[in-house]
């Protein structure tokens, strides 16, 4: 029985040995890819390099072919191409059908899409369809000595973060939260492989319809803090809704956003949209400038990667001070004018 035991596990190694590549979905609307993707080519480039394996886009929908060479100037050498009118809008079945087809041909050892609404819904059914692990809203990925992708997020609210892996299965799947990682640099003209495959799949066969498309375009109010270069954010020590102004206004005088903790938006003093942090954005800014912030694990996780962190707290013990580049301890109140009129200034 050990002989057999031990004939088994070489099987299984072997399994897991034929799998090679790092892949990342490209997630795509109306042909526009989602930033996290070209991230994602960023951080999957240094994998690839570890593992001594390519780096490849998977890109799904119709007219697309373009992002095939966006894919390439990111970083990656070869792109599995499904061009069809079936897939010109995300729906889980098709999608999920092609991906599965892929992963079963060419057997990638590492897969990666954004941890956005449909890398979530697709990640999960791809994983579970292919009997695989998955690592969702990751903020770190790493390789060790035997191959295996570490994959570490938050957990047990922030509390802590665990690092897991997938040591017995192929591929090895994360979600990665946009902005965790930097965008890699754009080289232009760069050239790949582009594998072209075309799925069996009939539009009567799939029970989703889109009827029709409502653009989710904000109106003017509407602010990507998750893009911004300066963020100014205000948290339970701003007192008051009526006091985000003061914000604002330093905000403006920066070309920046106004952003804010769990508390200011529990307390309806900012709109959810606005919140950084765990269960809110993650942004890397040139300048976070934290006002009345504490700087608890779940805040700290949506805003230490940031450039430059500037705190404002009248406690020096708050543990925003162990992130920040810059401290100040004083009142909020006298400090953020002060700032505001020093920069009108110069
Ligand atoms: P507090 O912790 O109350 O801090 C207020 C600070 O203001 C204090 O440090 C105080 O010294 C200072 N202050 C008061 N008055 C002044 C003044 N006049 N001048 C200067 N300083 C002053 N939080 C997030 O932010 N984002 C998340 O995404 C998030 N997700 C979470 C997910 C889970 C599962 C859980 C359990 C919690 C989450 N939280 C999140 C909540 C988080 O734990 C904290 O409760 C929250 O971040 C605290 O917000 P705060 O720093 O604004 O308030």
């Amino acid at each position: 029985p050990d002989e057999e035991v031990d004939e088994g596990e070489k099987q299984r190694r072997e399994l897991l040995a034929s799998y090679r590549g790092v892949w990342v979905f490209i997630e795509q609307t109306e042909g526009e890819a989602a930033r996290v993707s070209w991230e994602l080519l960023g951080k999957g480039a240094e994998l690839a390099e570890n593992l001594g394996v390519e780096l490849c886009a998977v890109v799904l929908g119709h007219q697309v072919e373009h992002l095939c060479a966006e894919a390439f100037s990111y970083g990656a050498t070869k792109a599995y191409l499904l061009d069809q009118p079936v897939f010109r809008y995300y729906r889980t079945d098709p999608y999920l059908d092609a991906l599965c087809y892929l992963i079963d041909r060419y057997k990638p050892e590492v897969v990666l899409m954004g941890a956005t609404g449909l890398g979530r819904d697709l990640a999960g059914a791809v994983a579970t369809r292919v009997k695989t692990g998955l690592t969702a809203d990751c903020t770190g990925l790493d390789i060790d000595d035997k191959r295996n992708l570490m994959q570490t997020r938050p957990a047990f609210g922030g509390n802590i973060m665990a690092t897991i892996m997938c040591d017995k299965f192929r591929p090895q799947m994360s979600t990665v939260r946009p902005h965790v990682m930097p965008m890699p640099e754009k080289t232009e003209g760069r050239s790949g492989e582009i594998i072209r495959k075309s799925f069996a799949i009939n539009e009567a066969d799939i029970f989703t319809k889109v009827l029709e498309v409502i653009s989710d375009k904000k109106g003017k109010d509407h602010v990507d803090i998750a893009g911004a270069e300066f963020i100014v954010s205000g948290g339970r020590g701003m007192m008051a809704k009526e006091n985000f102004a003061m914000l604002k206004e330093l905000a403006d005088e920066l070309g920046g956003v106004v952003g804010a903790s769990r508390s200011a938006v529990d307390a309806g003093w900012m709109p959810q949209e606005r919140q950084v942090g765990q269960t809110g954005k993650t942004v890397r800014p040139k300048i976070y400038i934290a006002c009345g912030i504490s700087g608890a694990i779940q805040h700290l996780v949506g805003m230490q990667d940031s450039d430059m962190v500037i705190a404002i707290n009248r406690d020096r013990e708050a543990p925003i001070f162990e992130v920040a580049s810059y401290g100040i301890v004083g009142d909020l109140f006298q400090v953020v004018p002060a700032i505001t009129e020093r920069l009108r200034e110069l």
